[in-house]
């Protein structure tokens, strides 16, 4: 019985997880985390009875504890709690489904305690993916892709036999992207859209900032870095395509041109279970993929109209605090963007000038990667009365 630790089980990447736990009896929900949602936790702790349960909004934890006397589970509060779960002796994978940086610090946490980590919080590599990775090499912690991109990455390169030759072997990884809900528009077009058409994805059901970021493809940016991190290539090696289908989950060249490619229907249970699993496969029900939407289709990116991909390869190519500057601006902007507070276009120009306004910092500690992530929240906060 593998005992399964899902941090942010409220979420899209949560309820999935939870679902995939479900269908396989191997499988046990060990513990579970909540940011302040503990209506959809108490249902969730009921039906999976896991031993713990973390809230990190410490008020609403205590609120859950009274609820739930009746049940055996556990509560705990905070971000230690969260840390707690993450590096439980008892826990065998921890799946990371919390969004932004909030996820850092229990991955991290995971990764001292040597644990098999399902990695769906992009913005752990996206901040301190040096560190990470870095520790992860040392404890001997495994991570292992969820996002379904990087999940395909890793499953073509799992075709190789060297693992020696990976420099000369590996040409180029090629990360595809949906294009979201405004692939082909100008930049005219988008300076009315609404929070309500951003989050009308055409592919993927998931959490709201994800699906904006999906629509300013700071997504795929985010995922550049992920995957520079992840796979150890240069930035020059990873390339993007748009693939409006979402059946090409990623692909990647080899040195004699042979392209590997994974696709699957663009269902995130696939990428979750493999997770847990690796090197195993197990039987899946409903998520066959529909090869009849053909004729696959891949093109080249719109960079200056969606100038938050460029944004954040640049980011990542200046390295140290950069990223994350790039991506605590992006949270501040997008939450704002979600509350009707700014623009569209607006999100890509507060990155873009709080990266400007940044004095980089090499090989930054983790807490100087927290403070330039709160500088670039207080940069865009303090911009805000400057637009429009
Ligand atoms: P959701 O918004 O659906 O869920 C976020 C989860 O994180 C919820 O459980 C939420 O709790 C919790 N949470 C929010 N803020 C905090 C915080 N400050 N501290 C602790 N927990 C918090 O997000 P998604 O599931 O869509 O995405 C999660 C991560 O997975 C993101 O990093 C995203 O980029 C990545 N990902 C998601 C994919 C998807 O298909 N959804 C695909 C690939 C990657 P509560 O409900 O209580 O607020
Ligand atoms: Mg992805």
């Amino acid at each position: 019985m593998k005992n399964i630790v899902i941090l942010g089980a409220t979420g899209s990447i949560g309820t999935q997880s939870l679902e995939v736990i479900e269908a396989n009896r191997g499988f046990r929900a060990f513990a579970l985390s909540a940011h302040s949602n503990i209506a959809v936790l108490e249902t969730q702790i009921r039906k999976f009875r896991p031993q713990f349960a973390c809230v990190t909004n410490e008020e609403k934890a205590a609120e859950l504890k009274i609820k739930t006397a009746d049940i055996g589970t556990k509560i705990l509060a905070g971000t230690a709690g969260l840390e707690e779960i993450a590096a439980h002796p008892e826990a065998d994978t921890v799946i990371t489904g919390i969004v932004g940086i909030a996820g850092l610090a229990p991955t991290l946490a995971a990764v001292e305690a040597k644990k098999r980590i399902g990695l769906a919080n992009k913005e752990t590599l996206v901040t301190a993916g040096d560190m990470v990775m870095e520790r992860a090499g040392q404890t001997g912690a495994e991570i292992i892709p969820v996002d379904s991109e990087h999940s395909a990455v890793f499953q073509c390169l799992a075709a190789r036999v060297n693992r020696d030759n990976f420099d000369s072997e590996v040409k180029r990884i090629l990360l595809t992207a949906s294009g979201g809900p405004f692939f082909g528009k100008t930049k005219d077009e988008l300076t009315q859209i609404t929070a309500k058409e951003a989050l009308r994805h055409p592919n993927w059901s998931m959490g709201a900032k994800i699906t904006v970021d999906s629509a300013t493809l700071m997504n795929k940016g985010l995922e550049v870095i992920e995957a520079k991190h992840l796979f150890g290539v240069p930035f020059e090696k990873i390339d993007v395509f748009v693939h409006r289908q979402s059946i090409v989950h990623s692909m990647v060249e080899f040195a004699d041109n042979a392209v590997i490619a994974q696709l699957g229907a663009p269902d995130m249970k696939l990428p979750i279970q493999y997770a847990i699993t690796y090197p195993e496969r197990l039987s899946m029900h409903g998520n066959e993929p529909d090869l009849t939407k053909t004729p696959l289709t891949f093109d080249k990116p719109d960079f200056e109209t969606f100038r938050c991909l460029p944004l954040a390869i640049s980011a990542g190519k200046t390295g140290g605090t950069m990223p994350a500057v790039l991506n605590g601006a992006n949270e501040a902007a997008v939450a704002l963007f979600l509350n009707g507070k700014i623009r569209f276009l607006d999100i890509a120009d507060l990155v873009e000038g709080a990266m400007c306004a940044h004095k980089t910092m090499k090989r930054p500690s983790l807490s100087q990667i927290f403070e330039a992530d709160k500088w670039a929240r207080e940069y865009v906060c303090a911009k805000l009365h400057t637009l429009h």
